[in-house]
């Protein structure tokens, strides 16, 4: 089996340089764009323009940039400019105005056969519809981009094999499309997408069409995969939960614009304008905050070498009833409740003997929703650790309240 996909490195998946830079793009669609516009310049709805114009301004002056690596999402209720945006970016739709630099070439303003190398090379497209081919098997399904690029049979198919193992549907190469799930159907577009192996994926509404479980599944997946080869993905949905999951940064579309960019956090927590707080107000934010997000500093901790007396005088100093307790390099031992240390002092025992190591723990990036049944079971703080077992948080009950009850979340709030 060939190897496909060189190895990303770290210091390409950590460039900033963007790969695609949008610049002041615009769409009209219909006869007169330039009368449109002008109404638009004149404060005049989209509504009002298609009336008297026939035409529709569906995208207006937008402008963003995307690095390489990094999964951006457009999002937007349906007719926000949404596809149109995403169907610029290959030129599928001539934009009216503006600039799409990819790689340093804007693709508005080059010929037909450069056009079509950057489609081949660079970009990968992915409907919601799937867009398989009926009387094709599913590998000559995957193969056939590279079958119109005029790629030799025995490599196209090889390819293909590859791409169909990745996705997780290796041995369905002689299925029919009509015998696969909408599930494996968009799998199925996805390694069609990447066979030729494109530097940019654009996904239009890709995982609209499943049920939710699978849809989730599939969002997964997606990570994964963008984690293993590095694509830089332009992700579209009207879906604000699924913009969260996948999202490092979202754009946020109404009637054509771009109201506001930002990472999923930003968005939540400071939205620009009240369409924006509209449109995240009934967001479930368990499944956005993580322990990083609402953990406290676990002050005081115990040293494991200084014994239960320096122990129970930090816990009757601070008003606690336990402790955690850590080695020199803050890993952390675990936790001793004050009546053991109460006990063990005037039994002269050792914190070792106290020393309950079965504590709860989580990482900075576990999702709240995880955490809080942990936390509902526990009368003690959660513990938050680095990827080196050193304690770098604790999460108490209230903590997760007081997160939950602010809107505007303080990100930082750490002390
Ligand atoms: P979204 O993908 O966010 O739902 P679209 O990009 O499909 O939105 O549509 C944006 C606007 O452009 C809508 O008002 C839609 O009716 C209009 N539009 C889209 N495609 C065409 C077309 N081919 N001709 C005329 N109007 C179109
Ligand atoms: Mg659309």
């Amino acid at each position: 089996m060939s190897i496909i996909f060189e190895q990303v490195s770290e210091e390409e998946t950590g460039s900033v340089e963007p790969i695609i830079r949008v610049r002041n793009l615009t769409k009209v669609f219909g006869h007169d764009p330039e009368k449109a516009l002008e109404l638009y310049r004149a404060g005049r709805s989209k509504q009002e323009i298609f009336e008297e114009t026939g035409s529709t301004v569906a995208l207006i002056d937008i402008s963003f940039e995307v690095s390489r690596g990094e999964i951006f999402v457009l999002m937007g209720l349906s007719g926000s400019g949404k596809s149109t945006l995403l169907r610029c970016i290959n030129r599928i739709i001539e934009p009216t105005a503006g600039e799409i630099w990819i790689d340093g070439k804007d693709i508005v303003r080059i010929d037909n056969d450069e056009l079509r190398e950057i489609r081949r090379r660079k970009l990968g497209m992915i409907f919601q519809n799937f867009a398989l081919l009926p009387h094709r098997t599913v590998l000559d399904n995957v193969a056939f981009g590279l079958e119109i690029q005029g790629v030799p049979v025995e490599e196209r198919h090889s390819k293909a094999r590859d791409m169909l193992q990745m996705v997780g549907l290796g041995g369905y190469e002689e299925s029919m499309p009509d015998e696969l799930s909408g599930g494996m159907k968009q799998r199925v577009g996805l390694a069609r997408a990447l066979t030729s192996d494109p530097d940019i994926l654009l996904m239009d509404e890709a995982f609209s069409a499943l049920d939710p479980l699978i849809r989730r599944d599939m969002q997964d997946e997606l990570l994964e995969l963008q984690q293993r080869l590095g694509k830089t993905i332009i992700f579209v949905t009207h879906d604000l939960d699924e913009a969260l999951k996948l999202g490092d940064r979202i754009a946020l579309m109404k009637d054509g614009a771009i109201v506001q960019i930002g990472t999923p956090e930003g968005i939540l927590n400071s939205p620009e304008n009240e369409y924006v707080e509209k449109f995240v107000a009934d967001v479930d934010l368990t499944r956005v905050l993580t322990a990083g997000d609402v953990m406290r500093r676990p002050e005081p901790v115990a040293q494991w070498t200084a014994g239960p007396r320096v122990a129970l005088h930090l816990m009757e100093e601070h008003d606690i009833s336990c402790i955690f307790v850590v080695s020199r390099q803050r890993i952390l031992r675990g936790r001793v409740t004050l009546d053991d240390t109460v006990e063990a002092v005037k039994r002269g025992k050792q914190l070792g003997d106290i020393l309950i190591t079965d504590v709860p723990k989580v990482t900075t990036t576990t999702p709240l929703s995880d955490i809080i049944s942990l936390v509902v079971e526990n009368p003690y703080p959660v513990a938050v650790v680095d990827d080196a077992g050193r304690l770098v948080g604790s999460i108490s009950r209230g903590a997760i309240l007081a997160a939950l009850a602010r809107k505007g979340v303080d990100t930082n709030a750490t002390a």
